[in-house]
């Protein structure tokens, strides 16, 4: 029966063997490339594109075995093609800080104050408000382009639609499953937060008591985690503040280094007038 044993010297051959052996494995995975960026566009010369890296590990009663690990790049890759589900991706190349247009003072202090914020001279909230059509989700998608480019995780949430969605499942069993995605990402862009359906003259309703909680939670959740957030509204500050103090208050503060607001005024006029009215916090202490 003691023969049978093999002794702790041959032992320890074998497993160094085996080691090499499985080493030599990996090693042959990890010289090998990988196609991800022909989808994604991100080159990674960490996993050369594969998104993983083959490591060798001690598995049960001794044994090596090899494992495969998520490399880093991975999860700007699932940001990257979130995007792509969410319809920003096309916009990320079209939307960027080189096209936004700075033909007039407004523009270019829009401009100033969102380059500002991606170099992290703004704080950790983005807050623009005001006039449609001013370009407000052109400078976010720009923003959210850059920081997808410093390997944040972003996810963009069209207030309108995931709204919709979220509050008409909010007795689901899994409805904080749901509202991970929102909590959870390194950045989140709403865009066109608390836009509701307009009334039969036209005017924006106010946003519901269903509304104010789901923006709550959410809010809240990325406030107490300090997570970035980017936020693009018809409302201005002060309007915001009328709906909700809770929530509002956070979004103030946290914005207080980057807010623009651009005064809504006749539609056909807006640009000449907002040249006068667009207001940044560094002048009106927002
Ligand atoms: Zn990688």
């Amino acid at each position: 029966m003691e023969n049978s044993k093999p002794v702790p010297e041959e032992r320890a051959k074998f497993l160094e063997m085996a080691r090499d052996h499985y080493q030599r494995q990996a090693d042959l995975y990890n010289q090998s490339l990988g196609h991800l960026n022909s989808l994604d566009g991100i080159d990674c010369p960490i996993c050369k594109n594969r998104g993983y890296t083959e490591i060798v590990t001690e598995g049960f009663g001794g044994c090596y075995t090899t494992v495969l690990v998520a490399c880093e790049c991975m999860k700007r890759r699932r940001s990257w093609k979130q995007l792509q589900n969410s319809g920003l991706a096309g916009s990320i190349n079209r939307l960027t800080f080189d096209n936004f247009q700075t033909n007039e003072d407004w523009q270019e202090r829009i401009k100033t104050k969102a380059l500002q914020f991606v170099q992290g001279h703004g704080g950790l909230w983005f807050y623009i408000g005001g006039a449609v059509g001013c370009g407000k989700t052109h400078i976010c998608t720009a923003i959210c382009g850059d920081l997808l480019r410093q390997s944040k995780s972003v996810k963009y949430m069209c207030w309108s639609e995931e709204s919709v969605r979220l509050k008409g499942r909010v007795n689901d069993a899994d409805f904080d499953d749901l509202l991970k995605p929102f909590k959870d990402c390194d950045v989140l862009y709403i865009d066109d937060f608390f836009k509701t359906r307009r009334n039969r003259y036209g005017e924006a309703q106010q946003p519901t008591d269903a509304d104010l909680k789901l923006a709550y939670q959410i809010i809240n959740y990325r406030y107490v985690s300090r997570k970035t957030t980017i936020i693009s509204s018809e409302w201005l500050m002060d309007e915001l503040m009328d709906f909700d103090e809770a929530t509002s208050s956070r979004v103030y503060e946290m914005c207080r280094g980057s807010t623009l607001q651009i005064d809504r005024v006749g539609e056909r006029n807006y640009r000449k007038k907002m040249t006068d009215n667009i207001r940044g916090d560094a002048e009106n202490e927002m």
